[in-house]
């Protein structure tokens, strides 16, 4: 690594080996083939099966997307109640919910679904989602059309929605319909609060019932693709998808989530300015859950004991400030993302006023303090977005527990991050930091359930690859 800008002149793999596919319109949407520029080359080489499961999923979606003749006509099919038989087009709708981060990982993992179970997946444009990512999928659309029935009651869908599948279930719907028709469409809830009925989305049996149900819509805040590992039926494809199981939303995220323009301007102007000419470029994601103001000093201990302890950054000299020759010492920048600015400026000043031991030289970065989490402000996420990807363009990452925010970095960057364990009572965990076994997300809420016995389960234990994760005990990630 020279470190030096990106250049143009050398030939890097702008199809990220055929992840994507060359036809788009550049300057539409210039991050798509740009981002290889910014990146180390692809650690792992998507699988010719994911590619030409892709490449079969972009032409499903050109025959089926919004105001094709078959979407204009399973479309009436739900406005008028009719029945007329199975669709060939069969969709699922994911409702934009939760933060961005959530956002980004839940839509990866809809998507997922929808290439496991031939469904061409729609996205509720909310407020903000097509200010943020450009069109992943050639010709068609994925954002749902504005004359979609059912847009709006997405708000008000929630558990006890009659059409809620886990509802449906509870109240026996389905135990008198031998011989009726499926419904057109059923809710998926699938967010952290959902009830036991709901989480048998995760059997086969359930599953093979929705096969039935030509619109699903999911609103979901989890990154639930663990546990689709764990549903007998999807597991072979799944294994031929990924034959590396920690590359699940490394190649999911590459392939969807291209930043606007907006976004990409505000990513590479920031990486050339203050990241691109560093020997080495560590991010540290700052996110701290627990109510009150920060900067909270027992945060600032646990960042600086993980990055001193694990070696990410130098000690500082607490001897004579020794003045360093000039010349050519090393340099390290620290890009640090966090809602408040107070443990940069702590980093930052620790850097400025003391020497290191290792005479290398550290700047310390920080795009945006925003303070506090914010839903309406369009240059709010933009900024969250553009930190998260930031972020993934480090060398060495440091993230916070339970953070989707940093999820979304660790797994778009290909980086194994150092996780900070979750502080308890104020105080800084002893050791402070773990290195991740992958770098796939943490499902926060996964089902313990074994649906063919019929009672509780650890899932954690049952597949080599499904464990549960560094910095939640109950959750459960692939690895
Ligand atoms: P999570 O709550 O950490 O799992 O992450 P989410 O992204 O789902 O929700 C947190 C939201 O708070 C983000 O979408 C941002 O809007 C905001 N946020 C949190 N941390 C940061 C940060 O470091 N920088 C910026 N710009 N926004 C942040």
């Amino acid at each position: 690594e020279d470190g030096s800008s990106p250049s143009v002149e050398q030939p890097k793999d702008k199809l990220l080996g055929d992840l994507l596919i060359d036809g788009f319109d550049e300057r539409s949407c210039l991050s798509r083939y740009q981002s290889a520029l910014y990146r180390k080359e692809l650690l792992h080489k998507p699988s010719s099966y994911l590619i030409s499961r892709l490449r079969s999923y972009e032409t499903l979606h050109k025959r089926c997307g919004p105001y094709t003749e078959s979407y204009n006509k399973t479309l009436e099919q739900l406005k008028s109640g009719q029945h007329t038989g199975p669709s060939d087009c069969n969709y699922v709708v994911w409702i934009s919910f939760s933060g961005l981060g959530n956002r980004i990982l839940t839509l990866a993992s809809a998507f997922l679904y929808a290439l496991l179970t031939n469904r061409v997946l729609l996205v509720d444009p909310g407020v903000d989602m097509p200010d943020l990512f450009c069109e992943p999928f050639p010709e068609v659309s994925w954002l749902l059309s504005p004359d979609f029935p059912l847009i709006n009651q997405f708000d008000s869908f929630n558990q006890k929605s009659p059409h809620c599948y886990g509802n449906m279930l509870k109240n026996n719907n389905f135990a008198n319909s031998t011989g009726s028709l499926p419904p057109h469409f059923v809710y998926l809830h699938m967010a952290h609060d959902y009830n036991d009925h709901d989480k048998l989305f995760f059997c086969d049996q359930d599953q093979n019932f929705l096969q039935k149900v030509p619109w699903l819509i999911m609103k979901t805040d989890n990154y639930f693709i663990p546990s689709l590992f764990l549903i007998p039926s999807f597991e072979q494809e799944l294994s031929n998808l990924f034959p590396n199981k920690e590359t699940v939303f490394h190649f999911l995220g590459r392939y969807l989530f291209h930043p606007t323009n907006p976004v990409w301007g505000l990513i590479t102007r920031y990486h050339q300015a203050y990241l691109a000419k560093a020997d080495e470029r560590i991010g540290i994601q700052i996110r701290v859950f627990d109510t009150g103001v920060g900067p909270f000093q027992h945060v600032l201990d646990q960042i600086l004991a993980c990055t001193m302890k694990e070696n990410l950054l130098p000690e500082i000299n607490m001897q004579e400030p020794i003045v360093s020759q000039l010349g050519n010492q090393r340099s390290k920048a620290v890009l640090m993302t966090s809602l408040s600015s107070g443990y940069f400026e702590k980093v930052r000043n620790m850097y400025w006023e003391h020497s290191t031991v290792t005479g290398e030289v550290i700047g310390v970065y920080q795009p945006s303090h925003e303070e506090y989490q914010q839903t309406q402000k369009q240059m709010h996420n933009r900024k969250a977005w553009a930190e998260m990807y930031l972020l993934s363009l480090t060398d060495v990452l440091v993230t916070s527990s339970w953070s989707t925010f940093g999820y979304v970095a660790q797994g778009l960057g290909g980086l194994k991050p150092w996780i900070m364990y979750k502080p308890e009572n104020q105080t800084a965990p002893d050791p402070p930091c773990r290195r991740a076994m992958s770098m796939e997300p943490c499902f926060h809420a996964p089902p313990f359930y074994d649906c063919k016995a019929k009672r509780g389960v650890d899932t954690g234990e049952l597949v080599p690859h499904v464990r549960h994760c560094e910095d939640m005990s109950w959750g459960l990630k692939l690895v």
